[in-house]
């Protein structure tokens, strides 16, 4: 087989594997011409507003790209101290956190045994949640330790965060927590 021959095969492979721009690759060009020049026309006409990474306490400095009010992209602040431009997995993912067609937009609940999901409205769900808050705190809280010492804590209830709520939510989730006696919280972000 003549190397062009092989050349052409290793570039179809990389093309049918993924993407057209892997058969490039597979053929030696250099990509970072053409990535360059497809980022520079996404953000050509957007808007540049600059902002931070709302998940963790390093506060990582964004830029935030719009067309009409609309989200085109998020990369990190070249100009930034700390991060110099870069984002961690999370952080560089942002973009999805306000853009993704895959998010779940409605309430599902799945009853004790049930094996299929009900659709519930959000006014319902966030009743029952308040409902068995309270049920579960006043059936378990504890006012006095048995050594006597002032303690108002429920041990029944358990705060899980997850990586996608940011610090403003965190703020808020302890308040919440604390206020009603929840002493087992934990999150990603170690609020
Ligand atoms: S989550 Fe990652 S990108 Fe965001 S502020 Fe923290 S370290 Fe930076």
């Amino acid at each position: 087989m003549d190397s062009s021959r092989r050349d052409f095969l290793r570039a179809a492979v990389g093309v049918t594997s993924g993407t057209a721009l892997g058969g490039l690759a597979g053929l030696g060009a250099s990509l970072a011409p053409t990535l360059a020049r497809a980022q520079e026309l996404r953000i050509k006409d957007a808007k540049t507003t600059p902002s931070i990474c709302p998940y963790c306490s390093v506060g990582c400095a964004t830029l935030v790209h719009t067309v009409d009010g609309k989200i085109v992209n998020i990369e990190g602040d070249l100009r930034s101290p700390h991060n110099e431009g870069t984002l961690c997995p999370k952080g560089a993912a942002t973009y999805q956190l306000h853009i993704n067609p895959n998010r779940p937009t409605k309430v599902l609940h799945r009853a004790p045994g049930a094996t299929d999901w009900e659709e519930w409205d959000l006014e319902r769900a966030m009743d029952r949640v308040a409902e068995l808050v309270k049920k579960t705190r006043d059936e378990t809280f504890i006012e006095r330790a048995t050594s006597g010492k002032l303690v108002n804590m429920t041990p029944a209830i358990f705060s899980l965060g997850g990586a996608t709520l940011d610090i403003e939510w965190n703020h808020i989730q302890q308040k919440l927590m604390r206020g009603l006696g929840i002493v087992a919280i934990e999150n990603q972000a170690r609020i």
